[in-house]
């Protein structure tokens, strides 16, 4: 079953975001192995799709030793990806590009895991103001890669983006089908 995971910062709106894109859905939440700690979430969706909550990094204020621990679950379950078709990384849209989400798209190029951006909190922006940080995210990623990974702008709060999301999962489930 394809798995798609999705990460990003502490307080991003992952949660928010994962309600929105699960409500309404045949779900099924399924615990990871037994006596390992759950910080990795799969949700099976309409029974077609394994959504995979991975934890947050970029906590400010947790000890080094637990930012390692979290990195190691991170790496551990790239590194174990059978099943992963792509990768989330969400960014808060009022955010200018931060170094930490950046150095992440990066770490994920290096290991040929394939992603798509999506920005978040859509609703706290203007217009003009989304694309101008789009435009600046889009900017600053053309220095390291040869396109603009794809993209998706949404608001939880105003079921904003979900369907785009949802589509384009479904158009990368149909492709693997036919393969
Ligand atoms: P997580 O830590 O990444 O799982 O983030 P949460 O989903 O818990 O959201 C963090 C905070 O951002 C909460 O206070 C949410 O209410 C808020 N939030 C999340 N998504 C949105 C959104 O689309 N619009 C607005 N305005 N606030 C949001």
């Amino acid at each position: 079953i394809p798995e798609y995971a999705f990460i990003g910062r502490s307080n991003v709106g992952k949660s928010s975001l994962i309600n929105m894109l699960t409500s309404r859905k045949s779900l099924a939440k399924t615990s990871g192995r037994p006596g390992k700690t759950q910080l990795i979430n799969h949700f099976l969706i309409n029974k077609e799709w394994y959504l995979v909550d991975l934890p947050g990094y970029g906590y400010a204020r947790v000890s080094k030793s637990a930012k390692k621990t979290f990195q190691k679950f991170i790496t551990q379950y790239f590194a174990s990806r059978e099943q992963l078709v792509t990768g989330f990384v969400l960014v808060d849209i009022r955010h200018k590009p931060q170094p930490i989400d950046l150095e992440f798209m990066q770490w994920l190029g290096e290991n040929g895991i394939p992603f798509s951006i999506i920005f978040t909190k859509a609703d706290k922006l203007k217009p003009k103001a989304i694309e101008n940080h789009v435009e600046d995210y889009k900017k600053i990623l053309l220095e390291t890669w040869e396109e603009v990974p794809n993209y998706f702008i949404t608001s939880s709060s105003k079921d904003i983006g979900k369907e785009d999301v949802l589509e384009y999962i479904d158009s990368l489930n149909a492709n693997m089908e036919l393969e």
